[in-house]
Parts: C-alpha cells; structure tokens; sequence
C-alpha cells in the first residue's frame, strides 16, 4: 500500500477566489536568524512580508547560547576552522561551501556588531570560547550564554525598522503553493497558504518565497529545541515535492539539563570549553576512555559515550561537574544556566549538574545551492530549515548562526535581484485543491504526538538499528493512515500532520543509509562505508518517494 504520506500534497481543501489574498514581492517563513536576516536583505528590492507562526522570540535562534563561530583570533586561521568543519563533517562535508561560509564569517560577526549586538570582550577584545572540535578559541558570545536572545533582538530591531518589511506574527504557514497546485516539473512557487486565528486561511502570492522556518528537534521526546520546532520546514518542502538532503543526520547535544518532570534547557558546549569534566554517577570522569579530546570530542562521540555510560552504570543521567570553575566564575560566564540550575535547587558551585543528551540540529533540509535556490522555482531557503553541505554528517558547534547569517544574507539578496531580473506579473490565478473527505476513526492527537517523540527517540536517536527502524516505519505509517487523511482546522492539527510526515522520510532515510557516518550511527552497520560518502537525497512525486 502507498505509503499515506505520499498521497498527501496540501493539509486543507481550498478555492483561492474564496480567500483573502495579500500580493508581496518577497514572502520568508520564519523570524530566525536565517529568516530576519534574508528579509531584511530583500527588503530594498521590494515589499518584503515576513511570518511566523508564534512570537517573533518562538525560534531556536532566540534560544541559542554558545555563540557564533568565526576564526578571528591572531592565532586562528580561516584554514584551522575550515579543516576542523572538514573533519567534523565525516566525508559529507562540501568544502566549496564550508569554505564559502567561513570566509565570510568574520565579516558577519562585525555587520552585527555594526547592528548592535553587544558581543562580549575581555581586554578590549572580543572574547572568544571555545567548543568541542574546535582546535582554537573562536566562539563570539554574547551576555555569556545569551548569545541567541542578543542576536535576535538586533535583528528584530532592525526589520521592524526596516521600509517595505512586514512582520505578521501568529501567522501559520499550512504550505507552500504551486502553480500548478499539484507540483511537479516545471510548476513554480507561487506563495503560501497561511492561517492566522483572526483572518483564518489567506493565500499570499509572492514572486519569490523563502522557507527559513527551522528545525525539527520536536519529533524526538528529549530535545533542547523550544516547542514550536516541529519540522514544518521539512513537511511543507516534502509535500511540495522539493530535494532534501540529509534528513538522517539529527544531531544529538550531549547536555541538556535532567531533572524528571522539568523541559530539556542546555548546558551550552561552552561549561565544557570552560573546564566542566563528565562524571558518571560512582564519580569517575570517563570521557577519557572514549576520545583523545575527552569532554571536548564531536558531539555524536560524547552523546555515544554517555549512553554507553548509563548503560554501564544502570543511571538515567551522567553528572556534569564544574565546581572547580568557581560558584562566582560560572555565574558570571554562564549566567542563564545558573539560573536554570538554581531554579531546580541546584547550585553549580558546590552540586554536580545532571545531563542527558537530546535531539538538538537537523543538519538535512531543503538542498540548496551557493545561492540558496532549492529544486523548486522562486523557492530559496535558508538556515536549519536547508541542507548546504557545510556540516556534512556532524555540525561542528556555533557553525549553524553563522551559517544562517551567511546563507540568510544571499538568500534575501538573490529573491531581491531575481524581482527585476524575472518580469513575472504576480496574478490572482486560480489555484484550488480538494482533499478527500475521510471516514476512518479519529484518533487522539496528543496520544499521537507524545507516542511519535517516545518512539523516534529509542529508534531513531543517538543509536538505531535495521529492525527497530523498519518498526518505527511501519508504526508512523500506520498512524499517518488515520492522521494524514483528516483535514484540520488549527495549528495543532497541522503540526501533528508535519511531525508525522518529517518522521517519516527521516526515518526512510535513516533505514536506507546501511552505515555509521557523524550522526547516524547504526548498531548493525557499525563501519563507516566509503560507498555511503554521498549525500541522501529524497524528494515526493506525485505517490511515489524518489530517493537518490
Ligand atoms: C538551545 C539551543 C542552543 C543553540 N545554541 C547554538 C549556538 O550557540 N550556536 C549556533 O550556531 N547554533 C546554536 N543552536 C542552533 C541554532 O540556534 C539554530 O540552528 C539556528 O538558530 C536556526 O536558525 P533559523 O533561523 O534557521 O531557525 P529558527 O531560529 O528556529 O527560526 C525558525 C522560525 O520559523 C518559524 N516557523 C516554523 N514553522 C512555521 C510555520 N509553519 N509557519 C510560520 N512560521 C514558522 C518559527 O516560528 C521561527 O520563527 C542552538 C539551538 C538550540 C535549540
């Protein structure tokens, strides 16, 4: 039988000459760093509009904390941080890109200190940290660990300042439009179907369209990812039949706080560039055991090395240690993880910090090119929500801002440049999808979410396997079958439909790829193949998945 995920091209019937219709030049999903940066770029070529469906803070962006990386000290070179991305990326990397993006990366960390982000300096310098497979301090950080909550509200400023930039916030984007509706070869992007709880569904034409709507770290039961990363950015590229790349590589953070009952906050990379040790629960600092680099291997190793640890000592959590850094030390470098430790009674200073690893970076998205276009006409992307080859199988820490930076700078310019390169006249034409009417039973949507982050998280996660995987696939089909052919009316719903169909070609492609590789370790296939060194890409036609 088809696979239910494959049958489905939009989340709701509609006829366009039924909605609201808002004409823009330039549409960008999504008020991260990736999203915020793009539309400001846009802005002067046209009338840009930018959505998101929450809060402008509701992003990863806001929530990041180790920094952004940019080799700028007299001792670091461009070539260092280019050769540890290299390494980190497990044959996968694109060093065109990775070179593409480092380069450019001092000058993006200066435009922002230009804008107003307050990044923090030690000597009149900037200060620079350092995280796990970074062979040099090169981590800028804002307010300690707020780099995420700086960075983003310069950007905010700065669009809401901007001419011809307009935020529409609450804004849910169901999903991308295609003329013909129905995709395929030659079909274009016309805009989106959006969904705010005061216009209700509204169809936004634009000549070009942006999708930086971000990550998926929702899909997994642990993960540092605020509520709002559903994987829609995945789910709205896979109906509309656009590449993605890499899906299979989620990359997995070593330390979120653990404390039963509370949410997964972080403990940035950065208490360990600072000295912090991992011990487990009888006290022994283990890292040692697993790599030369100790605390500060890639993250997929000390993720590894702390499940096989728990494993090995019967415990739910390893034990982060930073006494030594000094109570004072560590509240002044790290404010916001003291605060989040003291809240639950913990006092760095003189307790040990129970951690977790949790789902943390899809490194896999919509494939883009140099200039962000994706496989679909007037369609760019950027940040999470892209796959552009500069982290390859494993994300080397505080690369992804930058990258959103960089890549969300080009986007915004090149949908700016197309407006007058592409005489294309923006029409009302008619575009209308009807979805089947379903008799099937309906079943509990929350059961449904709450059982697909449990079953990712223990056959998808840090370690999979050929069977547990068939499984998962099995089981998410089944659900997509009572879940998939039900048109919903609010956000709840749609996301349900998102996760569900992003766990889907995750899980596809986690089973197809017969190998371990950064992230995707396989227990069965244990040896890194050199016939697997290529990406993984997948992409929906009309009921049929094409994976190359
Ligand atoms: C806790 C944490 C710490 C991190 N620390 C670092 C770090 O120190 N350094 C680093 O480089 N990286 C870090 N990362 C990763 C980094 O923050 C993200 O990769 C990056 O911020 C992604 O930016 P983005 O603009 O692509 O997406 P996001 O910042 O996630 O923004 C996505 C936007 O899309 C919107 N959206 C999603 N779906 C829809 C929809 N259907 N309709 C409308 N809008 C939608 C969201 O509301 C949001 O506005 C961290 C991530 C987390 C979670």
């Amino acid at each position: 039988m088809d696979s239910p995920y494959l049958q489905r091209r939009y989340l709701v019937s509609f006829e366009s000459r039924r909605l609201p219709h808002i004409f823009a030049d330039v549409v960008v999903i999504g008020a991260g760093a990736a999203g915020l940066r793009a539309a400001i770029e846009a802005a002067p070529y046209g009338q840009v509009i930018l959505m998101t469906k929450g809060r402008l803070q509701d992003s990863n962006t806001y929530y990041a904390q180790g920094g952004l990386a940019a080799a700028i000290a007299r001792e670091d070179s461009a070539e260092s941080h280019v050769n540890d991305t290299l390494s980190a990326a497990a044959g996968l990397g694109d060093e065109a890109v990775i070179r593409h993006v480092i380069a450019r990366a001092p000058r993006h960390i200066e435009q922002m200190r230009q804008w107003g982000v307050s990044f923090d300096t030690k000597g009149g310098e900037l200060s620079l940290g350092r995280e796990g497979g970074h062979s040099a301090h090169r981590i800028v950080h804002a307010q300690g660990d707020a780099t995420g909550r700086a960075l983003s509200e310069v950007l905010i400023e700065r669009a809401k300042g901007t001419a011809n930039l307009k935020i529409f916030e609450q804004c849910f984007v169901l999903d991308l439009v295609t003329d013909p509706p129905g995709g395929g070869p030659g079909s274009v992007c016309a805009g989106v179907l959006t969904y705010h709880h005061r216009y209700g569904l509204q169809m936004i034409r634009a000549r070009q369209t942006i999708l930086a709507a971000g990550g998926a770290g929702m899909l997994w039961r642990e993960t540092s990812n605020p509520p709002n990363a559903t994987a829609d950015a995945i789910a709205l590229a896979f109906r509309a039949g656009v590449v993605l790349a890499d899906l299979e590589m989620m990359q997995f953070h070593p330390t979120t706080l653990y404390v039963a009952g509370a949410t997964r906050s972080l403990i940035s990379e950065a208490v360990r560039g600072e000295g912090a040790y991992l011990v487990d629960r009888t006290g022994c600092r283990f890292m040692g055991d697993y790599h030369e680099m100790g605390e500060l291997a890639p993250r997929d190793v000390v993720s590894r090395a702390i499940l096989n640890r728990m494993g090995k000592t019967g415990s739910t959590h390893v034990l982060l240690d930073v006494r030594h850094i000094g109570a004072k030390a560590f509240a002044d470098r790290f404010p916001q993880i003291d605060q989040q430790c003291r809240r639950f009674g913990i006092d760095p200073g003189k307790d040990l910090i129970p951690v977790h690893p949790a789902a943390h970076y899809m490194i896999g998205g919509a494939t883009i090119d140099i200039d962000g276009h994706t496989s679909l006409a007037n369609l760019l992307a950027c940040g999470e929500a892209s796959c552009t080859g500069l982290h390859g199988a494993n994300r080397l820490a505080s690369n992804s801002l930058t990258e959103a930076l960089v890549y969300g700078e080009r986007c915004g310019k090149v949908a700016g440049e197309a407006l007058a390169a592409v005489n294309d006249k923006l029409t009302a034409r008619q575009i209308d999808w009807a979805v089947a009417p379903s008799d099937r039973t309906e079943l509990d949507l929350v059961d449904i979410r709450n059982s697909l982050r449990s079953i990712l998280w223990r056959n998808v996660g840090i370690v999979r396997r050929g069977e547990r995987l068939t499984e998962t696939l099995e089981i998410v089909n089944f659900w997509g079958r009572y879940v998939l052919d039900k048109e919903f009316f609010d956000p709840a719903g749609w996301e349900i439909q998102n996760m569900l169909t992003a766990a889907y070609a995750i899980t596809e492609c986690a089973m197809r790829r017969t190998e371990t590789r950064g992230v995707h370790y396989r227990e069965d296939f244990p040896i890194t193949d050199p016939a697997w060194a290529r990406h993984q890409r997948v992409r929906r036609t009309e009921h049929r998945l094409v994976v190359e």
